[in-house]
């Protein structure tokens, strides 16, 4: 067993915080362990919760179009989330449940080692660099303690307003090309 499927039999018996009470399934982080790119999401939704796996609603569906779009697979990536549990009805996690969960997305970030983390939306924002205001700072690449962090909407928001998709989708091409700058290609 790798240090990441760890991590993922960690998460999937956790009982840190309440939201072991009324998931059905934990959903640990999915994809490449030596993945450049790592995703990083708010919470596991319906479709999440049921499978075990992240982003595989609607959400995942854009997310997954995106990715084709900017010529990555899912396979070449690693796509994990703030919390690894359901909130009832979607809410937005609690502070209590973020701090109870970051140290799952800490080590796993730690483990795969990537080149840039891609943070969705306002919860991964705030949780991983203290930043709200996505709308004001996606497409910024940040550097915090030694990583790189590219800052982007979270794929749900354009599900609710479709003028989000071109924005999302260059963000994502955007994201590449910093990539490509790290590695000097
Ligand atoms: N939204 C998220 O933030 N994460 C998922 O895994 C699915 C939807
Ligand atoms: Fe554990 Fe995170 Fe699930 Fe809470 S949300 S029970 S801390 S895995």
């Amino acid at each position: 067993m790798t240090e990441l499927d760890n991590i993922h039999s960690q998460v999937v018996s956790c009982t840190k915080c309440d939201l072991c009470k009324t998931r059905t399934k934990a959903v640990p982080g999915k994809g490449n362990k030596n993945a450049e790119i790592v995703f990083v999401g708010e919470a596991p939704g319906r479709s999440e919760d049921l499978r075990g796996e992240p982003f595989v609603g609607s959400a995942g569906k854009k997310l997954s179009e995106m990715l084709e779009k900017a010529g990555l697979s899912r396979d070449a990536v690693y796509i994990t989330n703030v919390v690894k549990c359901r909130p009832p009805n979607n809410r937005v996690p609690t502070e209590l449940e973020r701090t109870s969960c970051i140290e799952y997305l800490n080590n796993e970030i730690k483990l795969i080692n990537p080149k840039i983390i891609c943070v969705m939306g306002n919860t991964a924002s705030n949780s991983i660099l203290g930043k709200g205001e996505i709308t004001k700072n996606r497409g910024k690449t940040i550097k915090k303690d030694g990583r790189t962090y590219f800052l982007t909407f979270h794929p749900a928001a354009t599900i609710y307003n479709q003028e989000l998709i071109p924005v999302l989708e260059k963000d994502i091409q955007n994201l590449v090309k910093a990539l490509d700058e790290i590695k000097g290609t």
